[in-house]
């Protein structure tokens, strides 16, 4: 309280929002709870896509966690948390967002419960970090391993296909999980003894009309623009590719002055000029030697013309990503001035050809010097069915690489979750203090997954949990659930229920730390946000001098 002849000290700005202690925890711990119970739903071979509705009324359908988080709107800055955890997950694995977000919604509830029981913040942090440490180790252990290169291909395939099971792409699974194992294969670098997958180097091309089923994959780089000249070749073998990053065009800069012509025969000069300048830059990309030019800027008419008459194969304004795609499967280098261009900067493929598909006219660069470069063209129905095919081949794709990198894979279906929930239990019984309880909580937390993995296809989570439970204490390690058969329990790795090991692992630690930044709050500032806009060069009306009332105190 200010005492009589006491100034106020005024540390917060006027409107600024504050809660401190339980308050701001609880606060925090809700909020973050609703943005997980939001996307629960969606986990599994049979979680519910959402659909959402942005304010401009475009639609999405998704049932993919870092997707659907990525377009709600979320303002509680502890709701945010859990949005970056989703994003934190998706890039470094591709896969396993709503399962991260659900631990940490569940983390966070079994801490909102032991801070009711006033075991303090630190002892939970404590007890939390204690536990996902263990899990680490635990996870380590039960892990298999695999030679992608050298062992049949199906344990990639069940991975890939495990990952597709919670999406909506029925019809096409197998094929989408073949799709994604080859490309993976064919991108793979070698590196000493591991594998490096650039998955940029796989390019997704959506097509609507057909179906998902005759969806492929294809050697090479399709870029999706039309040879530009009627005269030009359509297919070019043995190509020289010229990467060209400038216009074939005349510089406008050059005609913005007024030019004034008396005389029809300046006139022509004046156009032969243009023509000249025009020719000569066909002259040079003539003597790099390149039969084929990609252009990621403009070609004018004329130019496009005389390189016809060159038999040069000319693509214009195509996209940098494919510029980018282009330098490393041909092994060219982008040019950014037509005179410097020379042998030694252009790329070579075995043949680049124009080639429609769904209607549209497509240049494929195939055969190339680099193999290490493919595309995949999906078909689908509507823009809905692509894009959500793309998002779930993402998903594939990824778990494919995952496993490719790291050689490593775990049991699906809930099975590591729960036997981490047992070991961890066991785990707790070392610690005589109250962390116990917070390493237990972690144990009971992890059991979310099954869980919910149940709950979504309709079976009770308590019936399976048990059953789960019994089969773990005799030391079916590998039992999961299999939603395919009505949720029997049974050995995952027999059923081929399969995921890699990154995912799982940086699931519980994405969680386990994100509740943890969450749990260690205990006071929340949040700064008024309809602030005056700042005027150029001064200080927002009734910001400067002492003018202004002094602010409430909190
Ligand atoms: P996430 O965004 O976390 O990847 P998903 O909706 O993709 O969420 O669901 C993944 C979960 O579904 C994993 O725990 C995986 O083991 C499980 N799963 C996949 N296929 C099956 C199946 N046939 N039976 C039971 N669980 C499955
Ligand atoms: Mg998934």
């Amino acid at each position: 309280m200010i005492g009589q002849g006491q100034v106020p000290v005024i540390i917060l700005k006027e409107g600024t929002q504050r809660s401190k202690g339980q308050d701001a925890q609880k606060n925090n711990i809700m909020a973050a709870g609703i943005v997980a119970d939001t996307i629960k739903s969606t986990l599994g071979p049979k979680g519910m896509d959402k659909m959402l509705v942005d304010s401009l009324g475009d639609i999405l359908i998704s049932n993919d966690g870092a997707t659907l988080l990525d377009e709600i709107d979320v303002q509680h800055p502890a709701a945010k948390m859990i949005v970056q955890v989703a994003k934190a997950q998706d890039m470094e694995t591709g896969d396993g967002t709503t399962s991260s977000v659900v631990i940490t919604g569940e983390l966070l509830k079994k801490g909102a419960d032991l801070l009711d029981k006033k075991i303090h913040a630190s002892l939970i942090v404590e007890g939390y970090k204690a536990a996902s440490k263990k899990a680490q180790e635990i996870l380590e252990n039960l892990a298999k391993t695999l030679e992608p290169f050298q062992e049949d291909n199906n344990l990639l395939f069940q991975i890939a296909i495990t990952s597709l099971h919670s999406k909506s792409v029925h019809a096409a699974k197998e094929l989408m999980a073949k799709i994604a194992v080859d490309s993976v294969k064919k991108v793979a670098d070698i590196e000493e003894d591991t594998y490096v997958v650039d998955l940029d180097n796989i390019k997704i091309l959506q097509k609507t009309g057909k179906s998902l089923v005759d969806s492929k994959l294809i050697e090479g780089v399709i870029v999706d623009k039309e040879v530009v000249h009627t005269s030009m070749p359509k297919t070019v073998k043995d190509a020289k590719i010229l990467l060209l990053n400038q216009n074939i065009e005349v510089q406008k800069g050059e005609w913005d002055r007024e030019i004034r012509i008396n005389d029809p025969l300046e006139m022509k000069s004046f156009l032969d000029n243009e023509e000249q300048i025009l020719q000569e830059m066909v002259d040079q990309i003539v003597a790099s030697g390149a039969n084929v030019v990609v252009c990621q800027k403009g070609i004018d008419d004329m130019a496009q013309y005389f390189m016809a008459k060159e038999n040069i194969l000319a693509i214009r304004r195509v996209k940098k990503s494919d510029m980018e795609k282009l330098t490393r499967a041909t092994g060219g280098k982008i040019v950014t001035n037509l005179k410097d261009a020379s042998a030694e900067d252009l790329g070579s493929a075995g043949v680049v050809e124009e080639i429609k598909i769904a209607d549209d006219d497509h240049v494929f660069i195939r055969k190339c010097k680099n193999p290490k470069s493919v595309s995949i063209i999906l078909y689908g129905a509507t823009k809905y069915v692509t894009d959500e095919a793309e998002r779930s081949l993402h998903d594939a794709l990824s778990v494919v690489r995952n496993v490719v990198e790291d050689k490593t894979y775990l049991p699906g279906g809930g099975a590591i979750f729960t036997e981490l929930s047992l070991k961890i239990n066991e785990f707790a019984d070392e610690f005589k203090d109250k962390r116990q309880l917070a390493v237990k909580s972690f144990a009971d937390a992890l059991l979310s997954i099954p869980s919910t993995l149940a709950e979504n296809a309709g079976i009770d989570p308590l019936d399976i949990l048990n059953e789960l439970r019994a089969a773990h204490a005799e030391g079916k390690a590998y039992h999961g659930i299999d939603l395919f058969q009505n949720g029997k329990i049974t050995d995952m790795l027999e059923v081929g229920i399969i995921e890699p090991l990154r995912v799982v692992s940086q699931a519980i630690k994405s969680a386990s730390e994100s509740s943890i930044l969450i749990l260690r709050i205990d006071d929340v500032i949040i700064a008024r946000s309809e602030r005056p806009a700042m005027p150029p060069g001064g200080m927002p009306p009734g910001m400067g001098g002492m003018g202004g009332m002094p602010p409430g105190m909190m």
